[in-house]
């Protein structure tokens, strides 16, 4: 299996928003997110890095077997690749990306738990 998707520095960790997935800045600089790359676009794109994730994440998971977790189900994780994902990210999406995953037929849900 590929480890790419595993941080592979403990700082500067941040979480995209719409999966959660947990990597380096630079990580998703270099690859964008394996998730969301399609409608995201982080891959060399620094501002997009910055609006698409967010360093303010609580909790973390290993999801190494999405298809036979629990956990994954729970979180709504089950179709995404394997690695690390945050239990809850604050921050808000930019309209327009939500918009976009709309034209794409793909619904939102943030994935900030600390409000409910
Ligand atoms: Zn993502």
């Amino acid at each position: 299996m590929s480890f790419d998707t595993i941080p592979k520095d403990l700082r500067g960790l941040r979480a995209c928003l719409v999966c959660s997935l947990v990597k380096t800045f630079d990580q998703f600089e270099y690859d964008g997110c394996e998730n969301c790359e399609e409608f995201l676009r982080m891959k060399n794109n620094k501002d997009n890095v910055y609006d698409h994730t967010s360093n303010n994440f609580d909790g973390l998971i290993a999801l190494m077997t999405p298809d036979d977790s629990w956990v994954a189900k729970w979180q709504r994780i089950t179709r995404f690749t394997r690695g690390m994902y945050a239990i809850s990210v604050s921050g808000r999406l930019p309209p327009a990306t939500i918009r976009e995953m709309k034209n794409r037929g793909i619904s939102y849900k943030s994935r900030d738990m600390s409000q409910r």
